[in-house]
């Protein structure tokens, strides 16, 4: 029950940003009196500080602003993508305090991918111990299809990496135990990373699209993910918009991301597809030889985006006919591409959707682009401490 109510007050002071003792027992329907002691503990515990006084009120005595205490405790968000690999640091307030990215094909070997990766999160881990935060755990984002109880990669088509022990391997590496590390897939933790550092609750009901090499979607209802029964649900890339078209890593045929995923798009552009190898950055890296085709206004890349995007539009009007969200948001490398992409993607959509007379989806661009999931992945370890604050409290039992 404490446990519970710790979790409660946590909750809500996190959500509004601050908030009294009197504000919180009337917000929770506890007394006064037990809102004080589970806010003395929180105080202890280096998860609230006390802000100072509030402006008086009409009524009553000034209250006390407590808020989320952002110089203690921190969460590590790390992601192996195709092209590159990412670690961030985020403190309780979810302000990102430190953020790497480092372009690599991480195709040819995994275990060389895992010490790229590993050495980033090293230099992350102590980022936040020189800003004097504590890191409470780590999420790993990653392209592919995870197995979140056992910390394994089952598949990663784009990747071609099958069935890895990710969470033992990089618990090896990093000396950290397997315990304090989750795995969750990149296109998930995007739409999480969107949700708590990007459009926010204005977005309402909204399906996020992460556009990489692979095109993965995550659905978020009521500001909750969802998983479907399995846990594997938002693998929009591979719904077939042409069962007779191209073969797809997946094993099947004219998927959506043959179309208007990041090499499709680059192919079709007559543009290299590599991503280049040495560079250190940012992950926009691969396609800046597109947007720059299509700042000099070329044809044939303006084309090849126009394409992409109307096909993106189809594959999306599907998902929308289903889920009926608020918003749509395209993210990752849709994100510079908007400009170009937007007007056929919208098209499209609107055209194949059902509702479109009464009540059209709104469609966003991401701010944040191919930093969403990273960030979701720091962002999802807050929201772990935040589930359970009793964790940090000595002393408290069950
Ligand atoms: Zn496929």
């Amino acid at each position: 029950m404490r446990r519970q109510n710790l979790r409660l007050v946590l909750r809500h002071v996190s959500r509004n940003g601050k908030s009294s003792r009197a504000q919180l027992a009337s917000a929770t329907g506890l007394t006064k009196a037990t809102v004080s002691s589970l806010v003395a503990e929180l105080l202890d515990a280096y998860l609230l500080i006390e802000l100072g006084p509030e402006p008086r009120g009409l009524t009553g005595r000034p209250g006390s602003a407590l808020a989320l205490n952002p110089d203690r405790y921190a969460g590590i968000g790390l992601e192996i993508n195709v092209d590159y690999v990412a670690a961030c640091v985020t403190d309780l307030k979810h302000r990102i305090r430190y953020h790497h990215v480092e372009c690599a094909d991480n195709r040819a070997d995994a275990k060389i991918a895992l010490d790229r990766l590993a050495r980033l999160g090293s230099v992350a881990i102590r980022a936040a111990h020189e800003m004097e935060l504590t890191p409470c755990g780590i999420t790993l984002a990653l392209p592919g299809i995870v197995d979140q109880v056992t910390g394994r990669l089952l598949r990663a088509p784009n990747l071609n990496w099958t069935d890895l022990p990710v969470v033992e391997s990089l618990g090896d590496r990093l000396d950290v135990r397997p315990e304090e590390i989750h795995l969750d897939n990149e296109a998930n933790l995007a739409a999480l990373g969107e949700l708590w550092f990007g459009g926010g609750e204005a977005l309402g009901d909204f399906i996020h699209v992460s556009g990489e090499i692979g095109i993965g979607a995550g659905i978020v209802t009521r500001r909750a993910l969802y998983r479907g029964a399995r846990g594997f649900a938002g693998e929009i890339g591979h719904i077939s918009i042409d069962p007779s078209g191209e073969l797809c890593g997946c094993g099947g045929r004219g998927c959506l991301e043959r179309f208007c995923g990041q090499e499709a798009m680059l192919r079709a552009a007559g543009l290299p597809p590599a991503a280049p190898a040495t560079s250190t950055g940012d992950p926009g890296g691969p396609i800046s030889g597109l947007l720059a085709a299509l700042q000099r206004g070329e044809q044939q890349a303006i084309r090849a985006v126009r394409q992409g995007g109307e096909a993106l539009g189809i594959g999306l009007a599907g998902v929308a006919n289903v889920v009926d969200p608020d918003t749509i948001v395209l993210g990752g490398i849709f994100t510079p591409l908007a400009s170009w992409l937007m007007e056929p993607f919208t098209a499209a959509l609107l055209r194949q959707t059902v509702v479109t007379r009464w009540a059209p989806p709104r469609v966003a661009v991401s701010s944040l682009g191919p930093q969403a999931a990273v960030r979701g992945a720091a962002g999802s370890v807050v929201q772990r401490i935040l589930a359970d604050p009793s964790l940090f409290i000595s002393g408290e039992e069950e």
